[in-house]
């Protein structure tokens, strides 16, 4: 049963928001901000400084979320913000996807629809796949997060050049080994 075609919609935009609100090479600007949403499927024309004023807080929450260290904590966390976060369900059929759920009416503002829409996309990846879906990037010297919701669920960097970096530091320690 799919309960909503946004999933890696809202799943994407935690991830992104969180990289760019907490992450030591992150850009917080209400422009980066924006383009986060927009590239995340939220219809941003009401996108205002408020908004990202209201992001930031949100984003430096969720990072404790991709940082939890066990399912329980996960599990507390989330149902935390799900009894602080007002949800109203929604029916939309505006594109290729059909008839859907959103998690707040378009006439809430963006904030909210965005604090809605993460909160519910990454309860259902916890619920889907636990824990091992989540998490801070493997890389040495990165502190981005991740979320996977691919089929293989093998992911375990915030991007494919710090897998690279890593693989090839990986190598090279390897050849240095005598043999
Ligand atoms: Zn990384």
């Amino acid at each position: 049963m799919r309960i909503t075609g946004y999933k890696s919609h809202g799943v994407g935009a935690a991830a992104a928001l969180v990289n760019a609100v907490t992450s030591r090479d992150g850009d917080d600007s209400d422009e980066a901000l924006r383009a986060i949403l927009g590239e995340h499927g939220f219809f941003v024309q009401q996108f205002a400084s408020a908004t990202a004023d209201e992001l930031r807080p949100w984003a430096r929450t969720l990072r404790s979320f991709f940082e939890a260290e066990s399912l329980d904590a996960a599990v507390a966390l989330l149902n935390g913000l799900l009894s602080d976060v007002p949800m109203h369900p929604h029916l939309a059929d505006h594109d290729e996807l059909g008839l859907h759920v959103h998690y707040a009416p378009p006439e809430v503002d963006l904030a909210h629809r965005v604090r809605a829409t993460t909160l519910m996309n990454l309860a259902e990846l916890l619920c889907d796949h636990g824990i091992d879906r989540i998490g801070v990037c493997a890389a040495a010297d990165c502190d981005r997060v991740y979320a996977d919701d691919s089929r293989g669920g093998r992911r375990r960097f915030c991007s494919d050049a710090c897998a690279n970096r890593t693989n090839v530091a990986a190598y090279r320690a390897r050849r240095r080994q005598p043999t």
